[in-house]
């Protein structure tokens, strides 16, 4: 816990924690000797996680990236964070990460960008971003600030962040981990995982952060599996699918290659591999720019400058008057733009035309991986159309940066457990990530795939 505090203290200038809270930490240490002492260390004794900013932490600021989070100091704990901590994990600090987790290179955070700690090669000082919204997460692993981490996920924030930075995260299947505490973005798509250096350790966390929680309604009521234990890179005969309409125009052929390369481990480990179709997965990014932003207009709809946070209340105002200040003042300018999306298709005028329709397409896109699981067990993709960008690249654009979400999002949409795996570099010395996508459930089979790139 000492070595990991020193090395968050030596990488402030990444700028990935927003609160540091050694003394959790050392806590944590102290009650991990005290049960080595006593037969009863727990599956995380001692070991000092970050928590990204969106877990309410009890009497620890929580500010989801937020402006108008700033200064709260949630009286509860998140289910998942709990769940760690009763599992003798300590905290290190709360990281950084996109305001309301809407972004995909962490630059929307009112507490500024997180810089990766990859460079590359031929580009002097000029900043990488870790990718988001879970940047703090992901560059604070990559630097080694912090053993493992907590993510969320949404629409890649787990997966894309940790191809970016060049280490492992899964996003389990949809209802594994409880979305008490969590401030919500869009509720049917939210889920937390694990980020870390390798699949075991990926594995040991979620174990612990899973589980039914009576306080969250779509968590699923199931025993948490051993996925540990289970390791196994045995994968003969496992039949692997390679969606063949994720070959999509514009992609670097650096990230082909990586995947090929990944095909060819897969292989090696005895999987054979099979050419799938899922159909309409060029309408999921769409799909998805309509459903989270309209469940999240909804979900923001409690900022009010009553129930938390910030409040602006003009001198002489009325409540609508205080309510826009607040609104105004308290969310940035990627928020705003989600709400007013929305709202606009959720609106009476709209709504059978873009929420209701992306609902249909949904659907559709769940079928088409429901169709694929009959004939493969997984399915392996790039997690991200590109390698790092640099800072500032594309925040002038919100359009090119939603693009980098799309190879993450499908899986997210149809609720199906992901993970991204580190599998090359590029030609500038940044890395690539792979996705390996599984049956809903089957998380165990997507972390025993994932062995074949360690
Ligand atoms: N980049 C996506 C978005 O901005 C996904 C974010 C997430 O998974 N939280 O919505």
């Amino acid at each position: 816990a000492e070595a990991f505090i020193a090395q968050v203290e030596k990488g402030r200038a990444l700028n990935a924690f927003v609160i540091e809270t050694p003394e959790h930490a050392l806590a944590a240490a102290d009650a991990a000797d005290a049960a080595r002492a006593s037969g009863d260390l727990k599956p995380l004794s001692g070991v000092p996680l970050g928590i990204k900013d969106l877990f309410a932490t009890k009497g620890y600021q929580t500010t989801a990236g937020s402006n108008m989070l700033k200064g709260f100091e949630p009286v509860y704990e998140s289910t998942v964070s709990g769940n760690l901590f009763a599992a003798g994990a300590g905290m290190l600090g709360k990281l950084n990460m996109d305001e309301f987790a809407m972004g995909s290179s962490n630059e929307t955070s009112v507490f500024g960008n997180v810089l990766s700690p990859w460079r590359r090669n031929d580009g002097g000082n000029a900043g990488i971003t870790p990718g988001g919204s879970s940047g703090g997460s992901a560059s604070a692993v990559a630097a080694r600030l912090a053993p493992g981490v907590t993510g969320t996920d949404t629409g890649g924030s787990i997966r894309q962040p940790a191809a970016f930075t060049g280490i492992s995260g899964i996003k389990p299947t949809y209802g594994r981990c409880s979305r008490f505490g969590m401030v919500a973005f869009a509720s049917s798509l939210d889920q937390a995982g694990p980020m870390a250096h390798d699949v075991r350790d990926c594995a040991v966390m979620l174990e612990a952060m899973a589980g039914f929680d009576r306080k969250d309604s779509t968590s699923l009521d199931l025993p948490v599996p051993n996925w540990e234990a289970n390791l196994s890179s045995d994968i003969r005969g496992k039949r692997i699918g390679i969606p063949k309409e994720y070959r999509i125009d514009g992609v670097p052929a650096e990230i082909d290659a990586v995947w090929e390369q990944g095909i060819a481990w897969l292989r090696d480990a005895g999987a054979e591999i099979v050419d799938v179709s899922l159909p309409h997965t060029r309408y999921a990014l769409p799909t998805y720019y309509i459903i989270a932003p309209a469940e999240a207009s909804s979900n923001l709809a409690r900022y009010d400058g009553v129930r938390y946070g910030q409040r602006v209340a003009p001198e002489n105002g009325n409540l609508t008057e205080m309510y826009e200040a607040t609104r105004a003042a308290g969310f940035g300018a990627e928020v705003k733009r989600r709400i007013m999306i929305g709202t606009y298709v959720l609106s009476a005028g709209f709504y059978d035309a873009y929420f209701n329709q992306a609902q249909k397409v949904r659907a559709l896109i769940a079928r088409d991986f429901h169709q694929a699981f009959e004939s493969v067990d997984l399915l392996l993709t790039p997690t991200a159309p590109s390698a790092a960008f640099g800072l500032g690249e594309k925040t002038a654009d919100p359009i090119a940066m939603y693009l980098n979400d799309v190879f993450a999002v499908p899986a997210s949409l149809a609720g199906l457990p992901a993970m991204a795996v580190p599998a090359g570099l590029d030609g500038q010395g940044l890395p690539l990530g792979l996705q390996l996508i599984g049956r809903p459930l089957d998380e165990q089979g997507v972390l025993n795939a994932a062995l074949a790139f360690e």
